[in-house]
């Protein structure tokens, strides 16, 4: 394995981050971060914890590569939101946009839901790699196609708990 993005170089991504959320939306009103499992945990909970008290979350498990995730852009829903989102701000949470369809299926359920804005934040992103348009409006880093572990993202499930993101040499 080789090392992409340091611990500090993901913490200080993620405080700008959240100053440029919290910038972004004015008034009172909660921001809900909708955190899309398993991998945008680590994400998730430094992002919030990067915040003011303004952030209510939920989580919503979606399948992944390796089962459904097929080339059709057929994406299973594992696990919905406990807690309505109409009316909300709601920021989708996720690890990485690869080829965007996993994204665009949630966009397009969550949509469907009326929240009064919906919005995404991806910590990585493989725009090489993209097969559908999909707006992302806040991305941490730009990356090469790689296949990343660590820092919640998982290889057969492992190193989702490296502290770090992780190039898997092939
Ligand atoms: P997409 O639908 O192709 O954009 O894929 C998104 C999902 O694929 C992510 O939420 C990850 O679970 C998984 N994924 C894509 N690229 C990687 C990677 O480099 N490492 C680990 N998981 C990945």
């Amino acid at each position: 394995m080789r090392a992409l993005l340091t611990s500090e170089q993901i913490q200080s991504r993620i405080t700008e981050m959240a100053a440029e959320m919290e910038a972004a939306y004015t008034g009172d009103d909660d921001i809900h971060f909708v955190c899309v499992l398993r991998g945008g945990f680590i994400f998730m909970a430094d992002l919030v914890r990067a915040m003011g008290p303004r952030a209510t979350m939920d989580f919503i498990a979606v399948s992944s590569y390796g089962n459904a995730v097929r080339s059709t852009g057929e994406v299973r829903l594992l696990k919905d939101l406990d807690t309505g989102i109409e009316g909300r701000d709601v920021i989708i949470v996720e690890d990485i946009v690869d080829t965007g369809l996993t994204l665009t299926y949630l966009q397009d359920i969550l949509r469907a839901r009326a929240p009064k804005s919906l919005r995404t934040a991806c910590l990585l992103s493989k725009p090489s790699r993209r097969l559908v348009d999909v707006t992302v409006e806040y991305v941490g880093f730009e990356i090469e196609d790689h296949f990343v572990v660590g820092y919640g993202l998982d290889y057969a499930e492992r190193y989702r708990n490296l502290p770090y993101i992780a190039v898997l040499q092939e």
